[in-house]
C-alpha cells in the first residue's frame, strides 16, 4: 500500500502528461502528421553542435576517473566559476564559484530550496498562471501555495493582492519570467514594486522573505525584449535555472542555483542547499553534463525556429478570432477559450486532432495554452483544424 499522501498526488498527477500520451494513441490510429500535438514543452530543436563536440571531446580526453565520478555536493568547481564568470559579464555582478550550485534541472533546484527554507506551514505566494508542478514541489516540504489571481489584461503579477496576501507566515515568492504558461516577460517595473513590497513587508513582520525566480527561459525571447535580473531588484533573491530549453538538454537533467552573498543568512543558506541536494538523492548534478555545459554558455539552440512558429501561430489564430495574449519569450501560446469551459474546448479541440492544456491547471481556467515547440510543418498543416474549430466554438 502506498502512503497517504502519494494517493493525493498519484490522482491529481499532470493533466499535462495525460494529454502527451493520449497524443502518442491518437497517432498510432491517424498518423503522426494528422495529430496536432501542443501539450508537452518539449524542446524541438536540436542542441548547439557545441554540446555534441563537447560530449565527444570529454568522453576522448577527460580523465575518467573526473568525468565520471563524485564531487562536491554543490558540483565542479570549474564549472560553478564558469557560471559565475559567465553571469558577471552578462549582468555585472561579482559572484564566485561559492554562489553557485549545480542542480538536477531547475526542478531539483526548486526543490532544495523549499527543502531548505520551509518549515511545515510556511507559505509560497505566487502568481497565476504558473508552472503546474509548483503545487507539488510546494507540497513535497508541507509549505501552502498561495495563489495571487490572474491579471488577464497584461498577465504581469496583481501587486495589490500580492501585498494584502502577504503574511508572517510567508517564506518565499516565487516567480517565473519568461512564463510557462503566458510567454509573458515580467518588467522592470513589476519587480521594483515587488521588492518595494517585499522590503516593507519584511519590515513590517519581522521576517525575511526569499524571491525565488525560476528562470529555465531566460534565453528565449523574441525581438528586442529584455528578462531583467532580479537580484538587481531585491536583496533577498535566489535564481534558479536549468539548461532543458536554452540547449535543448530537458532528459539531461542539468542546471542551476545562484545564491548571492547579499541574501540574508547566505553562509547557512547556502551550506544547507548544498545537503539538501545530497539527501534529496541528487547527491550531486551529473557529471558529464556540468562540464559539458562549463563549455558552452555562452551557446543556445537556434532561436529563430520558435519566433517563426510563434509568429505563424499567433497570426493565424487571431486571424481565425481566437483571442491570444502575444508571447515575448519562451514557446508557449496563451489562448482565451471562446467557451466558459475550457475543459470543454479542449475536447471539442481534440474532435479535430489538436491536443492542447486546460488553463485551469495552471490555475487560470478561461484559457489553453499551446505549446508550439513542434515542427513547422505542424504549425501549417493545424491551421485547418483550428479553423473548422473556429467554427465550431467562436
Ligand atoms: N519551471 C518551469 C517554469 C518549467 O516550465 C519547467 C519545465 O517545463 C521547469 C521549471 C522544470 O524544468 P527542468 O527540466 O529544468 O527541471
Amino acid at each position: 500500500m502506498i502512503c497517504e499522501k502519494m494517493v493525493g498526488l498519484v490522482k491529481g498527477s499532470s493533466a499535462i502528461r495525460a494529454m502527451f500520451e493520449e497524443g502518442r494513441k491518437m497517432a498510432k490510429i491517424y498518423g503522426e502528421e494528422n495529430v496536432y500535438d501542443f501539450s508537452l514543452g518539449n524542446p524541438n530543436v536540436a542542441p548547439p553542435n557545441a554540446v555534441a563536440e563537447s560530449v565527444e571531446d570529454l568522453i576522448r580526453n577527460e580523465d575518467p576517473m573526473h568525468l565520471h565520478g563524485y564531487m562536491s555536493n554543490t558540483g565542479f568547481e570549474s564549472t560553478r566559476k564558469a557560471v559565475a564568470d559567465s553571469l558577471n559579464k552578462r549582468f555585472h555582478t561579482h559572484y564566485g564559484p561559492e554562489n553557485v550550485i549545480m542542480t538536477v534541472g531547475a526542478a531539483s533546484g526548486l526543490n532544495v530550496v523549499f527543502r531548505s527554507l520551509l518549515n511545515p506551514g510556511d507559505e509560497v505566494i505566487t502568481f497565476a498562471p504558473f508552472f503546474a508542478e509548483y503545487r507539488n514541489y510546494v507540497a513535497n516540504y508541507d509549505g501552502v501555495l498561495v495563489e495571487i489571481s490572474p491579471d488577464t489584461e497584461t498577465f504581469q503579477p496583481k501587486l495589490d493582492e500580492f501585498a494584502a496576501k502577504i503574511t508572517a507566515r510567508t517564506r518565499c515568492v516565487l516567480v517565473n519570467s519568461p512564463n510557462n504558461p503566458t510567454g509573458v516577460v515580467y518588467s522592470a517595473q513589476t519587480y521594483r514594486k515587488m521588492a518595494e513590497i517585499l522590503n516593507e513587508k519584511q519590515k513590517e513582520f519581522g521576517t525575511q522573505i526569499y524571491l525565488v525566480t525560476d528562470e529555465p527561459y531566460r534565453e528565449l525571447v523574441y525581438g528586442d525584449v529584455e528578462v531583467p535580473f532580479v537580484p538587481d531588484f531585491y536583496q533577498n533573491t535566489i535564481v534558479g535555472y536549468s539548461f532543458s530549453k536554452s540547449l535543448s538538454l530537458p532528459g539531461e537533467r542539468i542546471g542551476y542555483l545562484v545564491i548571492p552573498s547579499e541574501v540574508d543568512d547566505y553562509e547557512e543558506v547556502y551550506a544547507a542547499m548544498g545537503v539538501a541536494n545530497r539527501i534529496l538523492g541528487y547527491v550531486n548534478a551529473p557529471s558529464m553534463f556540468q562540464l559539458v555545459v562549463e563549455r558552452c554558455l555562452e551557446e543556445t539552440t537556434d532561436l529563430s525556429y520558435y519566433e517563426q512558429n510563434r509568429n505563424t501561430l499567433y497570426d493565424g489564430l487571431t486571424k481565425l478570432g481566437f483571442t491570444c495574449i502575444k508571447p515575448d519569450g519562451a514557446f508557449y501560446l496563451f489562448m482565451k477559450s471562446p467557451i466558459a469551459d475550457e475543459k470543454a474546448f479542449c475536447e471539442t479541440a481534440k474532435k479535430h486532432h489538436i491536443l492542447i492544456v486546460p488553463g485551469s491547471g495552471f490555475g487560470c481556467p478561461g484559457y489553453v495554452r499551446i505549446a508550439y515547440c513542434v515542427s513547422y510543418e505542424t504549425i501549417i498543416n493545424s491551421l485547418p483544424a483550428f479553423e473548422k474549430l473556429a467554427a465550431e466554438t467562436l
